[in-house]
Order: structure tokens, then C-alpha cells, then sequence
């Protein structure tokens, strides 16, 4: 089991580029501290998004490309999305979103943004299957990147992961920049794949410190990848090897799907709530 305590960041002293307008680029000498997390882990000290880290094995999942048994939503669950439209959900600021719906599948469009339920949830089982474009572009996390967000926040990375090198706390199936999955069970480009995934919210006290972390089990095509994992904390982007803390929270918040660029395809969505 892999120890995910993050050890206090380390300066550094850097130059930084910074992206100007219009596609320019302008280098900035001006010393700017960068924080570089490490964590200590079965096989070594690794830096977050170490591209060095040993990549989990790669197996061929069961089922790939047809529905599984999960597919069929139980009598107790709340469909989100059923394949006939996006009623269930808004952009980011509450408004229509306007990723795509057609042959029962919604996809992400380039520059509409994250796409989010309505309804808010805590703790919860979730069924989500995806597919990332058949149409191979772009290498690493350019790659088939999208992302499912408990409570808007936490991410269980969806990526291209067959054949595609990334640093392995971001391939298909991380908890991004926290975990990385017990195998790489992806299905080809192109594939319908299924996530189901176990999450219990963490709490918070009333300064806001959290005294109960998040912790997530995730089955992607039927093969274990999370083994009911505390979420060390959050799992945003700061820096190329820096990741979020906790930030509080209420207690329920929205199935988030991202927008990554990348057009990446979901159908048969459903949750069933949990008690924490
Ligand atoms: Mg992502």
C-alpha cells in the first residue's frame, strides 16, 4: 500500500515563463518561489507528477466497449444522464451548457467549460462510462483528458492511458496528483469504458480544519484501482509538482465532468447517495 503523506514543499529560487497574449512568451528573471511537494511511497520518494515514477502494471480488462453488469442503474438510483439530454446539468455558472448530446451519448466541447449536476451530493456510489476519442491527438495529458469531480472538486482522472506515457499520479483512473491506480485496466481509444466509484466526503470542524478525510474506491471496467484511499488532500493543479490541500466544504457539492479540450464522450450516468 502506498504511504501518500506529503512532505513539507522544498523553495526553489527560479526563473518562470509566463504565457503573454497573442501567443507571445515572455521570460521573467524575477525570482519567484515554486513549490515542489514530494511523497513517500513502496517505491521511493517521488516528486507530485514525477514522470520518473514506476507506472502501475498494464492489464486487459474483462469488458471493453459493450455495456457491464453495472450498467443498468438499480431501482434506488438518480439518473443523470440517460443519453436524451443535459437536464440534469449546467455549466459552471448555472447557465445551459453547451457540451454536445446526440446517439445517447453527451461529449465535452473545447472552451464550454466544466459541465455539472444541478443537484449536489456528498458521499455516494457513482456509475460514469466515458470514451475518449477514437481519434488519436496530442501525447501525455493532452490526451483523452477529462476528469469526474466529487463535489466539484476531487478528481478521478479520465485519460488516454492505452499506450500513453503520463507521470502515473495523472493516467486514467489517479486520483489526480494522490494516487495512482493498482493497474492500468484503460480500454483502447475509441471504447466505452465504466468507472464505479465508492466516495465518503471528508468533514470538516468548525475552524476548518478536516477531521475526517475523503476516501474513494474506484472499479474502472470492473477491475479494483482505488482500494479505499484517503484522499491526502485536494487534488487541484498549483504547479507542475504541486497539488491542493484541503480547502472546507459543505457537506454535498456536484458530479463536475471536465472540460480538459479534448472531446471525451459519457453516457449512463448514475449515483446512489450514501450515508457517511
Ligand atoms: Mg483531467
Amino acid at each position: 500500500m502506498t504511504r501518500m503523506c506529503l512532505l513539507g514543499g522544498v523553495f526553489l529560487t527560479a526563473g518562470m515563463i509566463v504565457a503573454g497574449g497573442a501567443g507571445t512568451v515572455a521570460r521573467h528573471q524575477e525570482k519567484k518561489k515554486e513549490v515542489i511537494q514530494y511523497v513517500e511511497t513502496d517505491t521511493g520518494r517521488w516528486m507530485v507528477h514525477d514522470e520518473g515514477r514506476p507506472a502501475p502494471p498494464v492489464i486487459t480488462p474483462g469488458t471493453c466497449g459493450s455495456m457491464g453488469p453495472s450498467a443498468k442503474a438499480p431501482s434506488d438510483a438518480v439518473m443523470l444522464f440517460d443519453g436524451t439530454g443535459l437536464a440534469n446539468w449546467t455549466d459552471a455558472k448555472g447557465q445551459p451548457s453547451k457540451w454536445l448530446v446526440r446517439d445517447g451519448y453527451m461529449e465535452s466541447v473545447k472552451g464550454a467549460g466544466n459541465i455539472r449536476t444541478a443537484q449536489e451530493f456528498g458521499s455516494c456510489q457513482l456509475h460514469v462510462e466515458f470514451a475518449t476519442p477514437a481519434v488519436v491527438t496530442g501525447s501525455g495529458q493532452g490526451r483523452g483528458n477529462s476528469g469526474v469531480f466529487l463535489q466539484g472538486m476531487y478528481e478521478v482522472q479520465i485519460l488516454d492511458s492505452y499506450e500513453n506515457k503520463t507521470y502515473p499520479d495523472g493516467q486514467c483512473g489517479a486520483l489526480y496528483g494522490r494516487a495512482i491506480p493498482l493497474v492500468n485496466a484503460s480500454c483502447k481509444p475509441g471504447e466505452w469504458q465504466t468507472y464505479d466509484i465508492i466516495y465518503h466526503r471528508p468533514s470538516f470542524d468548525p475552524s476548518g480544519q478536516v477531521v475526517r478525510k475523503a476516501r474513494f474506491t474506484v472499479i474502472h471496467n470492473g477491475v479494483l484501482i482505488q482500494d479505499n484511499v484517503e484522499l491526502p488532500g485536494g487534488t487541484g493543479w498549483i504547479s507542475a509538482h504541486a497539488i491542493t490541500g484541503y480547502v472546507p466544504h459543505g457537506d454535498k457539492g456536484p458530479i463536475t465532468l471536465q472540460d480538459h479540450t479534448n472531446p471525451v464522450r459519457f453516457r449512463n450516468i448514475w449515483i446512489r447517495e450514501l450515508k457517511d
